[in-house]
């Protein structure tokens, strides 16, 4: 079924007349175009795409599925939408609450001129997007392995004296030379006690020996994004450290093991945070064991602690526990898993026994 007639089926089943889609990935998802400006509005009966002439002339020759129609300083895109939704009796819009400003959904409405109302509608875009298609899963692996065979590259360039910022940047350049089309977020290379931030900036500190070093990086595919975490000792590790770093990996392989479509998000993360606080580790797990990604690094639904949605069939999800103990260091391993027939299926291949360089 395409994504137009899946849109429809729901906005039926949600008394809406119509959805209008304006945030870009959002618009991807739903044309199968990238551009930086436009919006889409699908009804029961049309769909039309509207964007300026940067854009229109690839948009006609790529989008089928959507009349494709031009913006311009006479007709804008409101223009456009004040007059779709007339001819076609529309009274119930959807819209995309979770990105819209305020100042632009001011603007919407003042369009409007009461002539419909605006219906949050941004759930049912995150539903779509959930279940990935095989299409959309092929991609993603392409970006994954991308990533590993950059990391592979970069790994002999690990060893004391190397800055943060210059391994990140090597991770950047290898994955674009291998056909990424991008950084699926600027990567994470923190070391030594910064790896106890598990967000850190990669900056000056240089690799010492004894440090951990912790790498989260990944690139766009077709507009698809990959995501992984490898820790690594430089030179030695010590006791504590091993111990870490194994109760992280049993953490992380339960996780797995657990997950499956169909079950709620939380208990996924349940199965994972137990082995950590089992170790008596659970304070220093602060945040979920997973994040949905797909067109966007960090999607709906997640397996944390307060997820409460059910994952479905087709979910590409995160398996990243941590332990970070501050001031010490960090230790995170990510793969990223597709949940499908009763299971979950990792796309990551790249070995995760802790390596020490
Ligand atoms: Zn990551
Ligand atoms: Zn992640």
């Amino acid at each position: 079924m395409s994504t137009v007639s899946k849109i429809r089926d729901a906005l039926r089943e949600k008394g809406l007349d119509a959805l209008l889609v304006k945030e870009e990935k959002n618009r991807r998802y739903v044309t199968g175009f990238h551009s930086t400006a436009g919006m889409a509005l699908i009804t029961q009966d049309t769909a039309f795409f509207i964007t300026d002439s940067r854009y229109i002339e690839a948009a006609r020759a790529v989008i089928t599925d959507f009349s494709v129609a031009e913006s311009t300083t006479h007709k804008t895109e409101k223009d456009w939408l004040r007059a779709l939704t007339a001819e076609y009796g529309v009274k119930a819009l959807g819209f995309e609450e979770d990105f819209l400003s305020v100042s632009a959904f001011r603007a919407l409405q003042e369009a409007a001129e009461k002539a419909y109302e605006y219906v949050p509608a941004q759930e049912l875009l995150w539903t779509l997007r959930a279940s990935k298609s095989e299409q959309e899963i092929a991609a993603m692996t392409a970006a994954q392995r991308i990533a590993e065979k950059a990391l592979e590259a970069v790994l002999p360039l690990i060893r004391p004296g190397v800055k943060e910022r210059d391994l990140a940047a090597e991770l950047s350049y290898r994955m674009s030379r291998l056909g990424g089309e991008g950084n699926s977020f600027d990567p994470i290379v923190v070391a030594g006690p910064r790896s106890s931030m598990p967000h850190g900036v990669p900056g000056d500190n240089a690799i010492a020996s004894g440090d951990f070093v912790t790498m989260d990086f990944g690139c766009v595919v077709e507009g698809y994004c990959s995501d992984m975490t490898r820790t690594v000792a430089v030179g030695e590790a010590t006791e504590e450290m091993r111990r870490v770093y194994g109760i992280v990996l049993e953490a992380q392989l339960c996780g797995i093991a657990a997950a499956r479509p169909g079950l709620v998000g939380a208990e996924v993360d349940a199965a994972a945070r137990k082995v950590i606080a089992d170790a008596g580790y659970g304070a220093y797990f602060g945040h979920g064991f997973g994040h949905s990604l797909g067109l966007d690094i960090h999607e709906a639904p997640n397996a944390a602690p307060t997820e409460k949605k059910v994952l479905p069939e087709g979910t590409v999800i995160s398996a990243e526990p941590g332990i970070y103990l501050p001031g010490k260091f960090g230790v995170r391993i990510e793969d990223v898993m597709v949940l499908r027939n009763g299971g979950a299926e990792v796309i990551t291949k790249m070995p995760k026994e802790l390596l020490v360089l």
